[in-house]
C-alpha cells in the first residue's frame, strides 16, 4: 500500500478567529509537512501561500515576498499534494461553476481534498487580512481588510476543501489562496472568473492536527463557540 497522504494542520481556525494571532510554528517546520497549502503569518500579517514547496506572504499593501524559514505562523494547513484527478477547463467559468464541476469528482463529502488550479483568470478578486494585535477579534479586523480585483492574470490557486463536520477546526468548503506566475499579486480568494486552466484535485487520507501546546494563551483561552461560528461565516 502506498503511503497515506496526510493533511498537516497547525492550530485551528477557531483559535485564530478568537484573536490568537501570535505565530508559534516556523515556516521551516511547516514546509517539512507539505508543499501546498494556505495560512496566515504572525500577527495575521497577510495571507500565506505555499506553492511547490515555497512559502509566500501576500500583504495588505499588495506586496508579495518569499517567507524565510525562521518566520512563525499562528495557523496553516499544508499537504504533499498528489493529483488524483486532473482535468482541463477549456471554457470560461465562474468560481461557483468550476467548484461544482470539481465536486463531481469527489468520492463523497467526508474527506478533505487538496486543490491546485493553474489558469488564466479574466477576473481575480482577493483580500489580504491586515496585521493586527493579539486579542482583537478576527471578524472585526476583517471588516477593514483590503480587497483587490485584477483582470487577465495567470497564476495558481492553492488550497484545501474541508468537509462540513470539520467546520471550526478549519472552514467548511473551499479555502483558497492565489498567486500570479510572476509572484507580483496574490491573496485569499473571494471570487474569480477563469478563462481556461488545468485543475488538480488531490486526496487526503489522514489529518495531522497539531496544537500550540507551548502557548499558554491557547491552553487557557475561553472560546465563545457560537460567536466563533458566526465570525467564520462572516469572514471566511
Ligand atoms: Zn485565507
Amino acid at each position: 500500500m502506498s503511503e497515506p497522504i496526510k493533511l498537516f494542520q497547525y492550530n485551528t481556525l477557531s483559535a485564530l478567529m478568537s484573536g490568537l494571532f501570535e505565530g508559534s510554528l516556523t515556516i521551516g517546520e511547516l514546509l517539512e509537512q507539505g508543499d501546498l497549502g494556505i495560512g496566515t503569518l504572525d500577527e495575521i500579517d497577510g495571507e500565506l501561500i505555499v506553492l511547490d514547496g515555497k512559502a509566500y506572504q501576500a500583504r495588505g499593501d499588495k506586496t508579495i515576498t518569499e517567507v524565510s524559514p525562521d518566520v512563525k505562523v499562528p495557523y496553516a494547513a499544508v499537504v504533499f499534494h498528489q493529483a488524483e484527478v486532473i482535468f482541463k477547463q477549456r471554457f470560461e467559468v465562474t468560481n461557483d461553476e468550476l467548484h461544482t464541476r470539481i465536486e463531481t469528482y469527489y468520492d463523497g463529502a467526508n474527506l478533505f481534498r487538496s486543490i491546485k488550479i493553474h489558469g488564466t483568470f479574466s477576473k481575480m478578486h482577493v483580500r489580504m487580512i491586515p496585521k493586527a494585535k493579539e486579542g482583537a477579534r478576527f471578524a472585526d479586523v476583517a471588516t477593514r481588510q483590503p480587497e483587490y480585483t485584477v483582470e487577465n492574470v495567470t497564476g495558481t490557486i492553492v488550497g484545501i476543501w474541508t468537509p462540513d463536520m470539520f467546520h471550526g477546526v478549519s472552514v467548511a468548503g473551499y479555502h483558497l489562496h492565489f498567486i500570479t506566475d510572476d509572484h507580483t499579486f496574490g491573496g485569499h480568494v473571494i471570487d474569480y472568473v477563469m478563462s481556461e486552466g488545468i485543475v488538480e484535485v488531490g486526496p487526503v487520507d489522514q489529518l495531522d492536527q497539531r496544537f500550540p501546546v507551548q502557548d499558554r494563551k491557547y491552553l487557557f483561552a475561553k472560546l465563545n463557540l457560537e460567536e466563533l461560528k458566526e465570525d467564520i461565516e462572516k469572514s471566511e
